[in-house]
Order: structure tokens, then C-alpha cells, then sequence
């Protein structure tokens, strides 16, 4: 499982993280870390709920037992926030990471670029802080944050996509995160085409055609041309160029024939769309109005907005769901 949130270019290494994590509002203070592939997001949330000490920290790379060694990562980080700011002590800690999450059990099932199985995670975590743990996946507590604070916020039944190397999704239904296990939500995973094959290992999944990753990768395979990124693709096929037309063009009916699917079945209210591919903006959203519009006929169309919280969702959705712990 790739991690979505990162993704269309090197701009999006952003220290842009700073200027826009919202206040999560009154309330406990909570320690939050959001761990991915490459780099672990911190901070800790302070009674106003502003963010304190926001860092972003590389994922320690070690071979062997990655579980302790992220876990070791999560104390020195907390060491050293609580350090800088003794004034603030935290109640609880929200720890999210990408993968197949059992929130429940507090399991880190799986995650590719983690490499753990059935990990303990939130009892290992809660043992080094010192503090009770909120666990939850990272796509999941993102769309959480974006229901609470962001885009999502008038709508009891959406989608959360996040659309980066990546597609990781998540549901909420009657306002209450769907997860089944941990296994909800895998809409970069649904099938769209007979090829190519995913990262997964399955073919034709959603995420192989239309994720930022794979039309950056479709058009170098299609081209020997490296772009810059899915954007570069976007511009080229805006100024005319077929190839990447061709591939733009592909990469919106996946998302179409997805988004098509979910409406006829689940009928969200919204989809909330994040990630790098979109801030592809109208060149994005005005396409799957469009192709959504005249893919259906009865059907209640969503609305698709944004995600307002940028790369910063699922760090705020760690400290949301700490937050319940006090
Ligand atoms: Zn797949």
C-alpha cells in the first residue's frame, strides 16, 4: 500500500504543513503522530487545540524489527515536543498509520512499506508514551478531520478520496467512519480495467490507472519521456499533446466508472477529493461533474469538493481521535 498523501511533485515536500493545520478546537491536550512509508508527522495539541512543535521526520529505514524502531522514533519524538513546551501535558496520544488498520484491536494488520504484521501498535505505543493511544488508519482518520473540520463537514454519508502515488479511500456512513475490519474503503483497489497490474497485485485496479503515480508512469512508458509529475502530464495534454490526452482522458473515466459505481450503490452525499492529483483543480472536478453527469440518469449526484486540510487531515484526525480518550 503506497502512501497517498505526498505525491504529483517534489513541491508537495511541503513546508507549506506549518501555515495550515487548523485548530482542532477546545479540549484535551493530546499528543498526535501520523506515520507513513517515508516520514512520521507530529505534533502536539495544545487545549486551544493549535499545534505545537509540527514536525515531519523521516520513517526510521532499518532492517529487522521496523515496528520497535518506529515505536522508539514515536518516544524520542514525544520526548522532545514535551521538552520545548512543559507547560502543555498531554492526556492521550493518536497514533495513524497507512496499511490495513484493525482500529478495534489496535493491530497494525499489514503495510507494505512497513513491514509489520499483526503489530500491537497501539499498545506498544501506549507503553513507551505513557499515555492512553487512539489508533486508527490514516486515510480513515483523515476523512474523519475533514467530516469534523473540513470539507465534509455538512455531509453524513461521503467519500474521502486521496489521490496522490497512490488512491486510498475511505467511507462515512451516517456520519460514523465505515470500516469493516479495515478492509472499507479500498477504492484505489476496485477493478476498472483489464490491466495493468497493481501494486497490489491484482489488475486493473483503480489506483494503476488514474493515481498520480501511475499517469506520471503511463506516460513514461507511452513517451520515454520522464514529466514532471502528473501535473506536467495534465498541462500537456491541455496544450494538445495526444499521448498525454490519451492518458488524462483514460485516467478520468477510471475515476468516472469508480465514482459511478460508489453513487449507484452507496449514494454518498459527497466525495470529498485530496491528495496531489487534486490540485489539478477544475481541470479535475469540472471533467468528473461532467463525465459523472452523463455516465447516469436517476441517480442523486454528489457533490465533489476538495479536501480542505491539506496534507495535514490525518495528523488532525490522530489528535481528534485522542481527544476521545480524555
Ligand atoms: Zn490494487
Amino acid at each position: 500500500m503506497t502512501r497517498p498523501d505526498d505525491v504529483t511533485g517534489a513541491s508537495d515536500a511541503s513546508p507549506r504543513t506549518h501555515a495550515s493545520v487548523r485548530s482542532i478546537g477546545a479540549g484535551a491536550p493530546v499528543l498526535a503522530f501520523d506515520v507513513g512509508g517515508t516520514d512520521i508527522k507530529s505534533g502536539l495539541f495544545d487545549a486551544d487545540g493549535r499545534v505545537l512543535g509540527l514536525r515531519r521526520s523521516p520513517t526510521p529505514q532499518v532492517e529487522g524489527d521496523k515496528t520497535s524502531a518506529v515505536i522508539e522514533q514515536l518516544g524520542l519524538l514525544a520526548a522532545e515536543v514535551r521538552a520545548e513546551h512543559p507547560e502543555v501535558q498531554p492526556q492521550a496520544a493518536g497514533l495513524v498509520v497507512p496499511g490495513i488498520v484493525d482500529a478495534d484491536a489496535g493491530l497494525g494488520v499489514f503495510a507494505s512499506n512497513l513491514g509489520w504484521h499483526d503489530s500491537p501498535l497501539r499498545d506498544l505505543a501506549s507503553a513507551r508514551l505513557g499515555v492512553p493511544v487512539a489508533f486508527d488508519h490514516d486515510v480513515r482518520a483523515a476523512s474523519w478531520a475533514e467530516h469534523r473540520l473540513g470539507g465534509a463537514r455538512a455531509y453524513e454519508n461521503s467519500v474521502v478520496l486521496v489521490i496522490g502515488t497512490g488512491i486510498a479511500g475511505a467511507l462515512l456512513v451516517g456520519g460514523e467512519p465505515y470500516t469493516a475490519g479495515g478492509y472499507a474503503g479500498e477504492i484505489g483497489h476496485s477493478p476498472v480495467a483489464d490491466g495493468p497490474t497493481c501494486a497490489c497485485g491484482a489488475r486493473g485496479c483503480l489506483e494503476a490507472v488514474a493515481s498520480a503515480g501511475a499517469i506520471a508512469r503511463r506516460y513514461r512508458d507511452a513517451t520515454g519521456i520522464t514529466p514532471d509529475g502528473a501535473r506536467d502530464v495534465i498541462a500537456r495534454a491541455a496544450a494538445g499533446e495526444p499521448a498525454a490526452s490519451d492518458i488524462w482522458d483514460s485516467a478520468l473515466d477510471a475515476l468516472t466508472l469508480s465514482l459511478a459505481q460508489l453513487t449507484a450503490v452507496f449514494a454518498p452525499e459527497a466525495v470529498v477529493i485530496g491528495g496531489g492529483l487534486s490540485r489539478a483543480g477544475d481541470a479535475l472536478f469540472d471533467e468528473l461533474r461532467t463525465r459523472l453527469a452523463a455516465r447516469l440518469s436517476f441517480h442523486r449526484l454528489p457533490v465533489l469538493v476538495p479536501a480542505e486540510l491539506s496534507g495535514n487531515a490525518g495528523l488532525m484526525g490522530a489528535a481528534l481521535r485522542a481527544r476521545e480518550l480524555t
